[in-house]
């Protein structure tokens, strides 16, 4: 179901002050049944990718070959989230993202190609279609007869992608669409048969007025979709990747996915779904490029010790170890917000990768450098991790665009709130009423929600550390949207800010609900490793949340933003 604003979210919350611990503890736990049904899965996927994934050919061949597409065909990988009566799997967001982890072990791009297929090419047919469309359509995508791809980037419109032209014009004779434009940088774009196309169209609103809008189609190949040539890229070379062209196609009226004039909406529902698998995939990709480098470290000897044995390449392989441990934490804890179905999860889909994205390319880079000179060699594949991770911060909403979401979305029910007391500043006989309201509220949040429930003794400093800086998260947007009022739209140091510290927050809350749930499932003696990463990672973010608050009021924004000015005007470094 997507992630409807009206369901309580836990980050816009901890915005407000108010921490739904309920939405976070204890940690989720896949039920035993799904749990065999996944594992079976795994075994599956695992026995596939090691006898036909060979993902340095298929980087050098900047291909997946048939075989190894087939062969997911018939193994049902194509229909994994697409529910039994249409043919699929059907299993959960946890197990589907699990899956991905897995495959993004083996290779980015088979990853790619199965996560462009449902994480977002059909995702739309899924949560908006009708009865009917998902009945001629969903069983050929869960064959993989067709392929699904996911078409909104054009030219002009990439982050800002509300500005899209491509155009789609009513034939009510014809019953069709006729459709025309060209998107670009679309994931399977050369071998899909399925695009969920963003297109605007003029509308009759009820008033009478006209007014341009975007609608999402189901088009496919044969209604004359043609594809560009396949990109050359840094990266994920065997995933597809290229431009696709409508040229006066038609559409049938019945292809429309939801309702007319509402397609801005599905896309960005689509992309918070669908955030979460590519997060999952990172993961898997970030467990490889470790694994990999450990082999090397443990070898490899330099001043006669081993490398492994030097305390900075340690301090590496311990952070890399601390994120990788909080990366899976979070993911799998977003993962259950969405399987429950009654929870908004869009920030922290959203949270997820750019925290997921930017640990897998931080780790790639890291594991290179460990490798030394042979980490820049071509023949050993460090470089492929490097060049594979680097389009993730990139794709299905940059990491910039995603922390100004996380801000603004986090601060926007508080600001709706501000505005009433705004107003009734201005206005302080007449308002005495609302100014009551919002003290009592304010008083009642900090002293009934600023806490999460009691959690084991050796978490009990992580504990107090989320709780201090989730209240300083609490006053600090406070502060802010009284400061800057509606201006903090254009503020985006301070958003990144924001962002950051509750990027942070989400990462503390997961990592300490996991491991208090284990402590309690297998005693504190069994997690013991856990215990050191969650208190480790618990440290190391409220450091960061702290300078991040700090900054929020003394800060060097001006002297950056006059050298940035300086800089573009002058182009002064140049001299
Ligand atoms: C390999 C690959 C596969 C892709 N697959 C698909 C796909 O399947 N379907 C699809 O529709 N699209 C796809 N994309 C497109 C992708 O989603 C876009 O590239 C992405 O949204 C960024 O848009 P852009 O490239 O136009 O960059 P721009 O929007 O021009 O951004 C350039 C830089 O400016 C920053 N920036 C932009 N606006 C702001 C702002 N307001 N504030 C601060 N910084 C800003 C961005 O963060 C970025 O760093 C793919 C792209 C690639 C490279």
């Amino acid at each position: 179901m997507p992630a409807s604003q009206s369901l309580p979210s836990f980050s816009k919350s901890l915005f407000s002050g108010v921490i739904l611990d309920e939405l976070v503890f204890p940690y989720p736990k896949q039920e035993k049944e799904e749990k065999e049904n996944l594992d079976m899965i795994l075994d599956t996927l695992r026995k596939f990718a090691r006898d036909n994934i060979d993902s340095g050919k298929m980087d050098k061949e900047k291909d997946i070959p048939e075989s190894v597409i087939n062969g997911l065909k018939e193994l049902g990988f194509f229909g994994l989230v697409i529910p039994e009566e249409y043919g699929g799997f059907g299993i959960s967001t946890t197990s589907y993202v699990k899956v991905l982890e897995e495959i993004g072990k083996y290779d980015g791009s088979v990853a790619l190609l199965l996560g462009a297929h449902q994480s977002i090419g059909l995702k739309a047919l899924l949560l908006y279609g009708s009865d009917e469309q998902k009945k001629k359509y969903l069983p050929k995508l869960a064959t993989g007869e067709l392929i699904g791809a996911y078409c909104l980037t054009e030219p002009e419109a990439g982050s800002d992608a509300g500005g899209i032209k491509t155009r789609a014009v009513r034939d009510e004779q014809k019953g069709v669409y006729i459709l025309n434009g060209s998107k670009m940088w679309i994931t399977n774009g050369g071998i899909a048969d399925f695009f969920t196309v963003f297109a605007r169209e003029q509308i009759k609103m009820q008033d009478g007025e006209i007014k341009d809008k975007i609608t999402a189609f189901m088009v496919t190949r044969d209604m004359g979709v043609t594809s560009g040539k396949e990109e050359e890229k840094l990266g994920i070379r065997a995933s597809s990747t290229t431009a696709v062209f409508f040229d006066n196609i038609e559409v049938p009226f019945e292809n429309v996915i939801g309702e007319r004039g509402k397609g801005f909406k599905v896309a960005m529902e689509v992309l918070n779904s669908g955030r979460v698998g590519l997060a999952g995939g990172n993961l898997g990709a970030a467990k490889t490029a470790l694994q990999k480098v450990m082999l090397h470290v443990k070898e490899r000897k330099q001043f006669g010790r081993l490398l492994v044995d030097f305390e900075m390449i340690k301090e590496k392989i311990s952070d890399i170890a601390i994120d990788m441990y909080v990366a899976e934490s979070m993911v799998y804890l977003t993962t259950a917000l969405i399987d429950s179905g009654k929870f908004d999860y869009s920030i922290e889909s959203a949270i997820s990768k750019v925290f997921a994205t930017d640990f897998s390319l931080n780790t790639a880079n890291e594991c290179l450098q460990m490798a030394g000179g042979i980490g820049y060699s071509q023949e050993y594949h460090y470089e492929q991790h490097y060049r594979d991770a680097r389009i993730n911060p990139i794709f299905e909403g940059t990491n910039e665009i995603l922390r100004a979401f996380i801000a603004l979305a986090g601060m926007q029910e508080r600001g709706e709130y501000l505005k009433k007391i705004g107003k009734a500043l201005k206005d302080p006989v007449k308002s005495f009423g609302l100014i009551t309201d919002y003290a009592v509220h304010y008083m009642k949040e900090r002293l009934t929600k600023e806490k999460i429930r009691d959690v084991h003794p050796s978490l009990m400093h992580s504990k107090a550390d989320f709780e201090n800086w989730a209240k300083n998260l609490f006053i600090a947007t406070e502060r802010i949207l009284i400061k800057y009022g509606k201006h903090i739209v254009k503020k985006q140091i301070i958003q990144r800010r924001l962002a950051d510290a509750m990027i942070d927050l989400y990462a503390m809350i997961a990592v300490i609900s996991r491991v208090d749930t284990c402590i309690k499932e297998k005693g504190e003696e069994n997690c013991k490793k856990e215990i050191e990463l969650c208190n480790a990672f618990c440290e190391k973010a409220w450091r960061r949340i702290r300078r991040n608050i700090l900054m929020i009021d003394k800060n060097d924004d001006n002297r950056i933003l006059d050298i940035a000015a300086f800089t573009i005007e002058d182009e002064a470094f140049l001299i």
